[in-house]
């Protein structure tokens, strides 16, 4: 029986959904944060479960063939990266197996048609938001970092390498600012205190910069310091703006957003079309991998003039948008009100006309569609993790479109509903993983769905 505190020998041979390396001891799975597939390691237990285990390396034996040299000195603390120390190529294999997995073991698909991931250009700086708590530690000394994996404990990290290198400046010119204001810091113990995240957007191909301060009030002391220095010390700065959360909770962002220093929003480019981005609306963080999805979405969606789009799960209509000019009419679905006024002032600023946003709940929003007769040949789905309700799935299925093509930010989501809509007519007849998040463990899939042509159906067509 493996107990705590034990030390142990320990070979990895496989890896879990959130990056970690398990092997197996006494026939139970040891999981092992920062191991590598391969690796012979001393691994120090820290928790038993009944039929599974956690350990700590304590010594590598033999390393894994795929390990490379951590560039980041807290990639182990604050959890943001899984695999900062294996080969990009490993990462891309693993992020492959794990999507076959979900295929195989949860959709029970005997065969998925599964392409190798596309791999991002960019393993570092590719992100264009961040968002750091800002804290004070013990000795009463400002902190701006990550919280640390499952936890509210600060790692303090001004430069981390997801980042766009101006990131740490803009920090610096905040902290500045902290320092010479007596800016008081949040605690999440007293509930008191004005500044809780510090929120950067920056345009990929636009450099725009936006600078959100999500406080616990109304307003911030001397804010023309905070813009002059904005304005003279960083390249492109377009927009300083308040986000006002006074509760107590764990969602960073509340719903009252202060514009105090330009338009209250940035622009940026994607697929040649040009998109407002608020502090509130969902937006891509990897842009040129974003491309490369919307480019394959759209090669699965095989569009034609006659078709009609329903894009669910929206956000401010970004894929959609990149799609309207090869369809005659889309319509799209989003639950934040500020990302569909994002979306209706996207297709504006891009003169699309075909195009109607809706503000609802997708399964609510798409059953009813269908009560007034839409009926889309196209649709398509991107959900948050958690993915499709089996309610919006047997709507779509009503709706009778002859393509879904899915985007999904999590394999096993995916291949759940997936096995629905096979069960449903569906076949999955394309499937692509892509990584939008290098380093990290997340993956993305693009999937379609072809509806089966019965031999009854097609003698409807005759
Ligand atoms: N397709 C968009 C956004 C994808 S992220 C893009 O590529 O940019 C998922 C989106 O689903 C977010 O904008 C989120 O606000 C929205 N969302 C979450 N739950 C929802 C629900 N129940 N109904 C409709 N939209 C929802």
């Amino acid at each position: 029986m493996l107990t705590k505190n034990q030390n142990i020998t320990l070979k990895i041979d496989g890896m879990t959904a959130e990056g970690n390396g398990v092997g197996h001891f006494d026939g139970v799975a040891v999981f092992v944060p920062g191991s590598a597939l391969g690796d012979e390691l001393e691994v120090h237990i820290v928790k038993v479960k009944k039929t599974y285990a956690f350990g700590k390396i304590l010594n590598i034996i033999t390393p894994s063939a795929d390990r490379i040299s951590s560039d980041c000195n807290v990639s182990m603390k604050c959890g943001g990266c899984a695999y900062r120390h294996i080969s990009y190529d490993a990462e891309l294999q693993i992020k492959k197996q794990r999507v076959f997995d979900a295929f195989t073991r949860i959709g029970h698909f005997e065969n998925p048609p599964l392409q190798n991931v596309v791999g991002s250009e960019n393993q570092n700086h590719y992100r264009n938001k961040a968002q750091f708590p800002v804290g004070q530690d013990k000795n009463g000394n400002l902190e701006i970092g990550f919280y640390a994996l499952g936890s509210h404990r600060i790692i303090p990290c001004k430069n981390c390498a997801l980042q766009p290198k101006n990131f740490e400046d803009i920090l610096t010119i905040v902290e500045t600012w902290i320092e010479k204001n007596n800016v008081s810091v949040y605690s999440e113990e007293t509930k008191t205190g004005l500044l809780r995240h510090i929120y950067i957007r920056r345009g990929h191909y636009s450099k725009e910069v936006m600078l959100c301060l999500v406080i616990n009030g109304k307003s911030i002391p001397n804010e023309e310091h905070l813009i002059n220095e904005l304005k003279e010390k960083t390249d492109n700065f377009k927009t300083l703006v308040l986000n006002v959360n006074t509760k107590d909770t764990n969602v960073i962002t509340g719903q009252e957003c202060i514009t105090l220093f330009g338009e209250g929003y940035i622009t940026d480019t994607l697929c040649g079309l040009t998109f407002r981005i608020s502090p509130l609306s969902f937006y891509q963080v990897n842009p040129p991998q974003a491309e490369r999805l919307y480019t394959l979405g759209k090669e699965y969606a095989e569009l034609t003039k006659d078709d009609v789009l329903l894009d669910l799960y929206c956000g401010t209509g970004t894929i959609g948008l990149t799609m309207a000019n090869d369809v005659k009419k889309l319509v799209g679905v989003e639950i934040i009100p500020e990302a569909i006024e994002d979306a209706k002032k996207n297709a504006e600023i891009n003169g699309i006309d075909n195009a109607e946003f809706i503000c609802g709940d997708a399964t609510k929003a798409a059953e009813s569609l269908k009560k007034q007769g839409l009926s889309p040949s196209v649709v398509l789905v991107d959900p948050p993790r958690k993915g499709l309700t089996p309610d919006l799935i047997s709507t779509i299925v009503e709706m009778n479109p002859t393509r879904v093509v899915y985007i999904s930010c999590d394999p096993a989501t995916l291949a759940r509903d997936a096995a629905q809509f096979q069960s449903s007519g569906y076949a999955l007849t394309r499937a692509t993983p892509l990584d939008m998040f290098p380093r990290t463990a997340h993956v993305e899939t693009v999937v379609l769905m072809s509806k089966v042509h019965t031999v009854a159906n097609d003698k409807c067509f005759k």
